[in-house]
């Protein structure tokens, strides 16, 4: 049987260059397809849908609620035509209602173990509305490597520089932070993986830059050094959440080829000036995360805010608006205090405001998100700052003899040699 799995587009932050990851939601979740389906991938952002491509199942992975009204079309679109349509993805657990409206399923939840039941059920004709597995997570180790053979690598190119592969070593999250829906997915326990596991499937990414996308590297210390040191051979070089805020685990981290994290600026205290020193002293770099818009922030806030980035030099930073989505504490309080203002999820890409602020205008606000983009990269764009950080990693894969121009026809020129027996 022929499953077409589609990640449906969505904008981009206004003012952000426009450059595409390889998406990681898809290429996880086909591992768990059984064999026999013949599954094929569009990511929307980066080529058209082929609705006239026979296929007898269509997968949706929704990563974002944005991409939600999105999904709903092409959803409509299939079975208008008479295919059946699967949801799944975490912008699905959360608007699950709404999803089930547009689809013939819906899958809540993580696949590992369970899809081969649904492929069954769709064979049989008993394809379930609902398959609801959100508050049941499958075991840590059915977790296997990503199927990255159904991306076009060549779609993820920036200006000839291949932009780095996603991959996970945990999941769930210990914290609960306010703007986050991690805890409504079920996620407040940490689950890492085997360290042997993650191993093999760095190993085996043709790319030697990556972006660990765990919610957090700051969970569990031994773990973590567990992980960097076994991590050091493969002479990777990786993006991440924050990392735990340890000189040892920091300094393993570099070893391990820590390029750069993101840093949560929420204020100009002392405390985020010593992590971002922190950082630097072990040659890591700083990609600044602002959210704009909270109960804490006035318009002289967001002014102080933006120009202690530029005092303490951040690499590059990236601003967002708060969003109030589903499922989240911030949430939960805004609808008590019935400051949401809107409710179309098309606007809740993280650059609109769709709520009352507490201490200005929501115009004020939206002019504030602008001004922060404009006035940190006034002297030198965000291409230029980033490419600034890849000549940094450049320099480092010299050094170790990693570096390579990328070749679509090499897929796996980065892959280690394993010792011969
Ligand atoms: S924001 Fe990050 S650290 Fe906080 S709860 Fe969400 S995933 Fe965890």
């Amino acid at each position: 049987m022929r499953m077409k799995l589609i990640y449906p587009s969505w904008p981009k932050l206004e003012r952000q260059t426009e450059f595409h990851l390889p998406p990681h939601g898809p290429v996880v979740f086909a591992a768990t397809v059984p064999e026999e389906v013949d599954l094929t991938f569009t990511d929307e952002n980066r080529e058209p849908v082929d609705f006239d491509e026979q296929v007898d199942l269509v997968g949706l992975s929704v990563m974002l609620t944005c991409q939600m009204p999105r999904a709903f079309a092409i959803a409509d679109a299939y079975r208008a035509k008479g295919v059946k349509v699967i949801f799944g993805g975490i912008a699905t657990m959360l608007h699950a209602e709404e999803a089930a409206l547009h689809a013939d399923s819906v899958f809540l939840g993580e696949a590992e173990g369970r899809f081969g039941q649904v492929i069954e059920d769709f064979k049989a004709g008993k394809l379930k509305p609902l398959y609801d597995y959100l508050r049941v997570h499958p075991d840590i180790n059915l977790v296997g490597t990503a199927r990255r053979d159904i991306l076009k690598r060549d779609l993820y190119n920036y200006r000839g520089v291949q932009m780095v592969d996603l991959v996970h070593a945990s999941r769930g999250c210990k914290f609960n932070c306010f703007p986050c829906c991690t805890s409504y997915l079920g996620g407040r326990v940490f689950r890492p993986r085997p360290i042997d596991k993650v191993v093999e499937e760095l190993e085996s990414i043709p790319n030697n830059r990556l972006f660990i996308v765990d919610n957090s590297l700051a969970q569990d210390k031994e773990w973590l050094k567990d992980l960097f040191k076994a991590m050091i051979p493969l002479k990777k070089k990786w993006v991440s959440h924050p990392v735990m805020y340890d000189d040892e685990v920091l300094d393993l981290a570099a070893q391990a080829g820590c390029w750069y994290v993101y840093q949560a600026v929420f204020d100009t205290s002392d405390v985020i000036r010593e992590r971002i020193k922190q950082l630097k002293a072990h040659g890591i770099g700083i990609e600044g995360t602002i959210l704009l818009g909270t109960d804490d922030q006035d318009e002289n806030y967001v002014k102080r805010l933006v120009h202690f980035l530029m005092e303490n030099e951040l690499n590059i930073a990236e601003f967002t608006v708060l969003t109030p989505f589903p499922h989240t504490p911030i949430r939960e309080k805004f609808e008590k205090q019935g400051r949401i203002l809107s409710n179309d999820w098309s606007k809740y890409t993280c650059d609109k405001v769709v709520f009352q602020p507490k201490q200005m205008t929501p115009e004020k606000l939206q002019e504030l998100y602008y001004w922060a983009w404009d006035e940190f990269y006034a002297e030198g764009g965000y291409q230029l700052k980033m490419g600034n950080l890849f000549k940094q990693v450049i320099r480092r894969e010299m050094d170790d003899g990693t570096y390579r121009r990328y070749n679509p026809r090499q897929g796996r020129v980065f892959k280690r040699e394993k010792p011969a027996v």
